[in-house]
């Protein structure tokens, strides 16, 4: 018996990264998956692909964009009309528009808010009725270190992750008498294409200043993500796990 034998997860933003992570150790662990993407079609029919032969279960990409309510909407339509329900929601569709606070736009503040944090209420809108008829779910929101401590350079990024933290205790408090839980994560430094942007000395600097001496991978994420979708986690809600490699400590 594997940890989501017979669940359906919907995890936004699965195309690369942290989301492409958690989708592959949520299908090795048996569960169906829908999945959304921005733009990257192709990306998404590859891991379709990937993720149905290796490991014989339902993958199916949806381009949706999350920061769009009625977008959410139709999506989560399409998963239920298809796989008959949503038993986990990772809301981990996220970006960045880095600069310090004396040349942020307007665009660049509205841009991130709305994509990082206006989705999580966006798709957990859309899942709640789903959720509250079975009476159960498991909903887990990716923040991040910089949302519980800011950043210098990320006013719009950290408000958007730190939004996030005070929305799950709010969710967790509000459906725990239906056995919804609502969970965050607050990954360190992950190595992505999100941080492949940073040059190469600031990304040796971090690795330096982590207690365990190096960046988080995907992989380290979804271990986390798959427990807290899991019934290994029956009993835990309204709490942020920080996966940082001790950077917080
Ligand atoms: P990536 O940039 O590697 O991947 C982002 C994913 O989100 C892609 O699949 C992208 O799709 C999708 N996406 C972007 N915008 C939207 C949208 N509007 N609607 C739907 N999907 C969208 O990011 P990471 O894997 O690095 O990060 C994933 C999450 O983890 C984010 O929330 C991020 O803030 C958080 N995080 C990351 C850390 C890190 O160090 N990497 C640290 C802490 C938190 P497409 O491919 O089509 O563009």
């Amino acid at each position: 018996m594997k940890l989501l034998d017979g669940k359906v997860a919907l995890i936004t933003g699965a195309t690369r990264g942290i989301g492409k992570g958690i989708a592959e150790s949520f299908a090795a662990q048996g569960a169906t998956v829908a999945f959304t993407y921005a733009s990257s079609a192709k990306k998404a029919e590859e891991l379709e692909k990937e993720l149905a032969d290796k490991y014989g279960v339902k993958v199916k990409g949806y381009q949706s964009n999350a920061a769009d309510f009625d977008a959410a909407q139709d999506l989560v339509a399409e998963v239920v009309k298809e796989f008959g329900t949503v038993d986990v929601l990772v809301n981990n569709a996220g970006i960045t528009r880095d600069t310090l606070m004396m040349r942020m736009s307007e665009e660049q503040w509205d841009e991130v808010i709305q994509t990082n944090l206006k989705s999580v209420f966006n798709m957990t809108k859309a899942v709640m009725r789903t959720m509250l008829k079975a009476r159960s779910g498991s909903i887990i929101n990716m923040s991040s270190v910089v949302g519980v401590k800011g950043n210098a350079g990320q006013a719009n990024y950290s408000a958007s992750k730190a939004g996030i933290l005070g929305f799950t205790k709010s969710i967790a408090l509000e459906l725990g008498s239906r056995n919804i839980r609502c969970n965050a994560i607050a990954p360190g430094f992950i190595e992505t294409e999100m941080t492949d942007a940073l040059d190469a000395d600031t990304v040796q600097g971090w690795r330096e200043s982590i207690p365990l001496k190096r960046g988080g991978t995907p992989e380290d994420v979804a271990q986390a993500c798959l427990f807290l979708a899991s019934d290994m986690s029956a009993y835990i809600t309204g709490q942020t796990l920080n996966v940082d490699g001790g950077m917080l400590t």
